[in-house]
C-alpha cells in the first residue's frame, strides 16, 4: 500500500500513528469515514467485470476495513490481512485455509479452550485430525508428524499457564515437513513479537483484546505470508466473512494507543506480578517476563515486551477459596476476555483441556489482567483481598 511516510522513521510506536493511512482511500481525514455498505453502485455495467472497480460489494471490502487490513500488515510485516468477526473465526478460518479432509494437524495442548474444541469438534467432523502436543515440546515435535500433517498450531505464551514456545525452531520443523505455522499471537501483539517474522506462516489476533483495548469490540484479524495469503483470502471470501464496520473503525482507532497502552500494562502487570511473588498466599506466579520463569529465556530471545496478564497460583487453595479471594477484590472485575483499560479476574479451570501435559497447580489457578488503573491501587486490593479471606479454608 503506498504510504506518506516512505523514509520516514520506523520505530513501532511512530509506525502505529499512522499505519494504514492512505490518502487516496479515505482523503485528508486522520480517522478513515466508517462505511456502512452492502450496495456499490457502476458506472456501468461494463465495470462490473472483475477489476472494473476498487469497490463492488460490501462483503469485498471497504475504505474503512482496507485502512484496518493496511494497519495491521504494516505492524504484522505482512504480505496481506483478512479481518474476520471475533478472535475465533480467524481462528477457524485460518486452520481451514490449510487443511483439509485427511489432513493432520499438531496443536499446542494450552491453546485457547475453544480453539481446542474447534478441531475436536468441527474440524474432525471433516476428517481433519489434531495431536496435542506438549508446548515445552521444542524441536521434539519432529517426532510426531505424520504423512499428513499439513500444520502445527502455535499460542505463546499459552492460555491459563503461560508456556513459552520456540516459534522458530517450530516453523523450521514445519517448513521442512512441508507443513505450514500458524501462531495465535493475541498475548503479544504484533508491537511485541512479531510471527511471520519469527517463521510462522499466519499470524491471528484477537483484535477483541489488546488491538480494540476498550472491551467493546469483537475482531479477529489473520496476517499471513505470500506462501499462504492465496488460500487465506479465498477461503475468507469463500466463508463469506466481513468484521463489522463500526468495529473495524474502533479497533483502527484502539491501535493508535497500543503502544503506551502495552507498555503501560506491561510495567503496571510485572509490579503487581512482583508483589505476588513475595506474598506467602501465592506459590507461582505464571508470567514469562518474570525472571525465574520457565520460559523466561524464550521470553527475552524472541519478544519486546509483555501484556499485563499472567496466572496466580494461590498456594493450597480450594476453588472455593480463591473464588471469595476474587468477589472480595473491588478494583478487578470478574469477567471473560482481557486487553481492555480495565483489571480483570477469573478462575482457571483446566479441566478437559490439557490432555497430554497435565498443569500440576498445587492451589487453585487463578488469571489476572492488570489494566491502566495505578498499580499501587491494584496492590492496596490485592492485599485487602487477602486480608477478607485469610480464615478461610
Ligand atoms: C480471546 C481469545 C481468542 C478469541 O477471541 P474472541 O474475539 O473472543 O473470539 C483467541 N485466542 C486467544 C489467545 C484469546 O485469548
Amino acid at each position: 500500500m503506498s504510504s506518506p511516510d516512505e523514509g520516514a522513521p520506523r520505530r513501532p510506536a511512530t509506525r502505529l500513528v499512522r499505519a494504514g493511512r492512505d490518502g487516496d482511500l479515505t482523503g485528508p481525514f486522520v480517522n478513515p469515514p466508517v462505511v456502512h455498505a452492502s450496495t456499490v453502485l457502476f458506472e456501468t455495467v461494463e465495470a462490473m467485470r472483475p477489476g472494473g472497480q476498487r469497490w463492488t460489494y460490501g462483503r469485498q471490502g471497504t475504505p474503512t476495513t482496507a485502512a484496518l487490513e493496511g494497519a495491521v500488515a504494516e505492524l504484522e510485516e505482512a504480505e496481506g490481512v483478512v479481518l474476520c468477526p471475533s478472535g475465533l473465526s480467524a481462528i477457524s478460518t485460518a486452520l481451514l485455509s490449510v487443511l483439509s479432509a485427511g489432513d493432520h494437524l499438531l496443536m499446542a495442548d494450552s491453546v485457547y479452550g475453544p480453539a481446542r474444541r474447534l478441531v475436536d469438534t468441527t474440524l474432525a467432523r471433516l476428517g481433519i485430525r489434531t495431536t496435542f502436543y506438549d508446548p515445552r515440546i521444542g524441536v521434539g515435535i519432529a517426532d510426531l508428524f505424520e504423512e499428513r500433517t499439513r500444520a502445527v498450531y502455535v499460542e505463546s505464551p499459552g492460555s491459563y499457564t503461560f508456556e513459552m514456545q520456540d516459534v522458530p525452531a517450530l516453523a523450521a520443523v514445519a517448513h521442512e515437513r512441508g507443513a505450514v505455522l500458524v501462531a495465535d499471537n493475541t498475548w503479544a501483539t504484533p508491537l511485541f513479537f512479531k510471527p511471520l517474522v519469527a517463521g510462522a506462516d499466519l499470524s491471528i489476533q484477537a483484535g477483541t483484546k489488546y488491538l480494540g483495548g476498550h472491551s467493546d469490540v469483537m475482531i479477529g484479524t489473520i496476517a499471513a505470508n505470500a506462501r499462504a495469503f492465496g488460500k487465506l483470502r479465498e477461503t475468507h471470501q469463500a466463508l463469506g466473512l466481513t468484521a463489522a464496520p463500526d468495529d473495524v473503525y474502533l479497533t483502527l482507532r484502539g491501535m493508535r494507543t497500543l503502544a503506551v497502552r502495552m507498555e503501560r500494562q506491561m510495567r503496571s502487570g510485572l509490579e503487581v506480578a512482583c508483589w505476588l511473588q513475595g506474598r506467602p498466599e501465592v506459590a507461582r506466579v505464571l508470567h514469562p517476563a518474570l525472571p525465574g520463569d520457565p520460559g523466561h529465556a524464550l521470553w527475552r530471545r524472541d519478544m519486546t515486551g509483555a501484556s499485563g496478564l499472567f496466572g496466580v497460583v494461590l498456594n493450597g487453595w480450594s476453588d472455593g477459596k480463591a473464588a471469595a479471594f476474587l468477589e472480595a477484590l473491588s478494583l478487578f472485575g470478574i469477567g471473560y476476555s482481557w486487553g481492555g483499560f480495565e483489571s480483570l479476574a477469573v478462575p482457571a479451570r483446566l479441566a478437559g483441556l490439557r490432555t497430554v501435559a497435565p498443569f500440576e497447580a498445587g492451589g487453585a489457578l487463578v488469571r489476572l489482567h492488570i489494566g491502566l488503573e495505578d498499580p499501587a491501587d491494584l496492590i492496596e486490593d490485592l492485599e485487602a483481598g487477602f486480608a477478607r479471606v485469610g480464615n478461610l479454608s
